[in-house]
């Protein structure tokens, strides 16, 4: 079957204005929120499982690898056609299909926006947990497929602790469920392995997801710094206290200084560092739990704490927050950002470590990351049209890879491994590791044709 062909059995399955095949929206198919570029063949926006189950069969048949596609936020290029291709894109499969309150469950298909869903729920006075910072665009699907985190995961867990089941389209058209409303599922754990799996296993086309009530209260503090090391060294007192707040985010001088031409969310600009820590639950014993954290905040030289007086102020504390990786191209026009994960104690070392291989490899870099998770995201600024400079920036963030990975961390928290972090692997997993990973990936895709060339580097 040639490409003609091809394209004409799409449109049969879709209907002629869903397949997509004009020069422009191949570029436009053929990026992501990372830095590397690729070449889709065609795009293809189904509107049921039925569809996508015909769909992935056709692609099969003719041997043409399928990515599948949300909102393309992701940060390590997984949604790149590297080796062209058909992207799936789930644009039109954006339903909440069910809202099952006694059974605090929400079924949905994959392309429902990450937002839409936290804020119909909560008109119900419930939560669906996992927020990351990009939930105005992020899809649940592309949450999914990255396994991602967000501020309140710290208390809450990441996407795989709310993922019941799901539906799944296999390679071949196959469709399966995995996991259930049911909480004990007997067999293996395969929601668990398609989690986070970067659609190289499989593409989900539902999914169950649990939801909690809403918290009773919230209080929301401003902890500024003068030292970067007193902030690191707060965030691991206060969960050895015991306390595990809903958010403990920290934002270093670059990036106040950045969000604060951009959002104006009150931030100092004189300070090293701040730490939104947000609790949340009983109304009742908060006072006590927030008087507490300010007892460590001062333990630790901090020099001005304040609580948000009401949910207006509450609002821009946040907004700041989450318009931080937005705001710095106010610095330089590109950014590659980090997604290292280390134990929270090592926080201040490897901060230290951080800004040290800026200056060795002269680039300007700001912090803005999870800190209760110990999940450090480096926003390494530059000009991506500078190949000589880019080439610097992508030694120094591997670099700092190999320094999380060396401090008993990761290479990846929440943003995937793709394609920008494949060399990387070897910091983290042995050849044998891998060699598992393979097999898995064999036993799910036995020929290579869901998003080829993402999450595992090739043998040796
Ligand atoms: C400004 C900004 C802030 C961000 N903040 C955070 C944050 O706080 N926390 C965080 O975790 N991430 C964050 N991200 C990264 C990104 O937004 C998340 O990874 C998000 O989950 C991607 O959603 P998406 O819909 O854009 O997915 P896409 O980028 O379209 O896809 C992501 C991956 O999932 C796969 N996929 C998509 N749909 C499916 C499906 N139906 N079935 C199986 N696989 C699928 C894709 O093939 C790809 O590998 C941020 C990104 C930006 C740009």
């Amino acid at each position: 079957m040639n490409r003609d062909q091809f394209i004409r059995g799409l449109k049969s399955i879709v209907g002629d204005e869903h397949v997509l095949t004009s020069a422009m929206d191949l570029v436009l198919y053929g990026y992501d929120a990372s830095l590397i570029r690729g070449k889709a063949d065609a795009a293809v926006l189904p509107d049921s499982t039925d569809e996508v189950s015909k769909i992935m069969a056709l692609a099969h048949r003719e041997k043409i690898p399928v990515i599948a596609r949300g909102s393309g936020t992701n940060l390590s290029g997984g949604t790149v056609p590297v080796q062209g291709g058909l992207v799936i894109h789930f644009g039109r499969m954006n339903r909440v299909l069910e809202i099952d309150i006694p059974n605090r469950t929400v079924t949905v298909e994959p392309g429902v926006v990450t937002l839409d869903l936290q804020t119909r729920l909560l008109s119900q006075g419930f939560v669906y947990a996992p927020d990351p910072a990009s939930q105005k665009v992020s899809t649940l699907g592309g949450n999914f497929g990255e396994n991602s985190g967000g501020p309140h995961c710290l208390k809450y867990g990441v996407t795989t602790n709310h993922v019941l089941g799901a539906e799944v389209v296999l390679y071949d058209g196959t469709v399966i469920w995995t996991g259930g409303k049911s909480q004990d599922n007997p067999g293996y754990d395969l929601t668990g392995v398609l989690v986070g799996s970067e659609g190289t296993l499989g593409v989900a086309t539902k999914m169950v997801l649990r939801i909690i009530r809403a918290p009773e209260a919230v209080k929301t503090m401003l902890a500024i710094y003068d030292t970067i090391e007193d902030a690191g060294n707060t965030v691991s007192a206060i969960i050895a206290e015991g306390i595990v707040p809903a958010t403990l985010e920290m934002m270093d001088r670059v990036i106040m200084r950045a969000v604060e031409e951009s959002v104006h969310a009150g931030y100092p600009l004189d300070a090293a560092a701040v730490l939104i820590i947000e609790l949340d639950g009983m109304a009742d014993g908060m006072e006590r739990q927030a008087q507490k954290i300010t007892e460590i905040c001062k333990r630790h030289h901090v020099r001005k704490i304040t609580t948000a007086k009401d949910n207006a102020e509450r609002a821009q504390l946040w907004a700041g927050r989450k318009g931080a990786f937005g705001s710095v191209t106010r610095l330089r026009p590109s950014y590659m950002v980090g997604d290292g994960t280390v134990p929270r104690t090592k926080l201040p070392e490897v901060l230290k470590k951080v800004l040290e291989t800026g200056e060795k490899y002269g680039v300007l870099i700001g912090n803005v990351f999870h800190a209760g998770d110990g999940n450090l995201h480096p926003l390494i600024l530059f000009d991506e049209r500078d190949e000589e400079e880019k080439k610097r920036v992508r030694e120094a963030s591997s670099e700092i890879l190999k320094i999380c990975a060396d401090a008993g961390g990761t290479i990846s928290g929440e943003h995937g491994i793709g394609i920008e972090k494949l060399e990387e692997m070897a910091f983290v997993f042995s050849e044998s590791d891998m060699e598992v990973m393979r097999s898995v990936k064999k036993a799910f895709d036995p020929e290579g044709v869901l998003n080829p060339g993402k999450v595992l580097p090739p043998p040796g």
